[in-house]
């Protein structure tokens, strides 16, 4: 069967995608930085890009027979919320629904498939090669229409479709990015180690966040937006997705498994499982500075989990240590004195 590409982008566009690009099956440009970046450790824990780093260098031991990649994206501007990333603050996870309108896709064009962002592709280099947007200093896509705030989706297809011109880098000596990072993670343009952004700390960090990075970590309880949020590029973004409003941080400390279920899992939070999210709340109450939320902390210090005690612990010392040296009107941290 044969298809055009103004077929394919026009049912894209009817499924619902903002952006489409067209690109071939060559490995990403990138797949040396990429591999150099891993050997640094870069990445930390997050071992998922460690393990099909060989399929990430040449998408085309994905399905034999590849030609092309159609590399979708979609918008997901809201108006932001405190403590969650923005991809985070709607009501649904975004792999499930974008996963579904791939799967449509990929079968509307037949000898096909599709992936989101958990795929072993290196989404953004195909991204820009298709044409849909720039990595950024940040090291994110960047869209000329929508700015930082976008979804990207790939379907690798046998049908050879002729390649879309590859996106023009908009950065220049911009470096806003770079500069407003909490914990300096971003450690040279277009490099970012993993290990101390706050979206990996709160988000692929399983275990105990290393404390050098808590305070810093602030009232953020799952991601961090401050890369993307301060880009210029935004002023092109539109806001779709209304947020979600959360309960109370020393109400949701005390829930247990099933009221965290019940209340998460159509999210991407639902991943972070109730240990994560109560671990992040210790972390985000124990920077609040809020003595009104001290007995959560201490309900908490016999909480099942060792990983959510410890934190509760750290946060109530944190507290009790702040305010001791703010009555001596010392700094904290190298900040002012909440
Ligand atoms: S903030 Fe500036 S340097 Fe960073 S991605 Fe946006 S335009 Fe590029």
């Amino acid at each position: 069967m044969t298809m055009t590409k103004a077929e394919i982008r026009d049912h894209a566009l009817q499924l619902g995608f903002d952006l489409v690009g067209f690109t071939t099956i060559a490995p990403p440009p990138h797949a040396g930085e990429f591999r150099r970046w891993l050997d640094a450790g870069f990445h930390g824990e997050i071992q998922y890009l460690a393990r099909r780093a060989a399929e990430r260098a040449n998408p085309s031991q994905l399905l034999p027979g590849a030609k092309s990649i159609i590399v979708v994206g979609m918008n997901y501007g809201t108006t932001g919320t405190k403590h969650l990333a923005r991809y985070a603050a709607g009501h649904v996870d975004y792999h499930k629904w974008m996963g579904a309108k791939l799967a449509a896709l990929a079968k509307f064009i037949g000898d096909a498939i599709g992936y989101v962002d958990t795929g072993p592709i290196l989404e953004r280099d195909l991204a820009q090669r298709a044409g849909l947007g720039w990595i950024g200093k940040h090291t994110n896509v960047i869209s000329q229409q929508f700015g930082n705030w976008i979804f990207l989706g790939e379907i690798l297809t046998t049908l050879d479709l002729p390649p879309d011109e590859p996106a023009r880098e908009y950065c220049g000596t911009c470096r806003r990015c770079i500069d407003a990072c909490p914990t300096q993670a971003i450690v040279a343009p277009y490099q970012l180690d993993a290990r101390r952004c706050i979206s990996y700390l709160t988000i692929e960090l399983k275990g105990s966040i290393p404390v050098e990075f808590r305070p810093a970590i602030g009232n953020r309880i799952f991601g961090c937006d401050d890369c993307l949020a301060v880009c210029p590029w935004n002023r092109f973004a539109k806001l779709v997705i209304p947020p979600r409003p959360l309960p109370p941080l020393p109400e949701m400390l005390a829930w247990d498994d099933c009221q965290f279920a019940d209340y998460f899992r159509d999210t991407p939070i639902y991943r972070l499982k109730r240990r994560g999210w109560l671990r992040n709340i210790c972390v985000v109450l124990g920077n609040s500075g809020d003595w009104k939320v001290l007995p959560a902390l201490h309900q908490a210090l016999n909480d099942v989990e060792p990983l959510v005690r410890e934190h509760a612990a750290w946060a109530i010392e944190e507290m009790t240590f702040t305010s001791t040296r703010c009555r001596a009107g010392e700094h904290h941290h190298g900040r002012p004195c909440r």
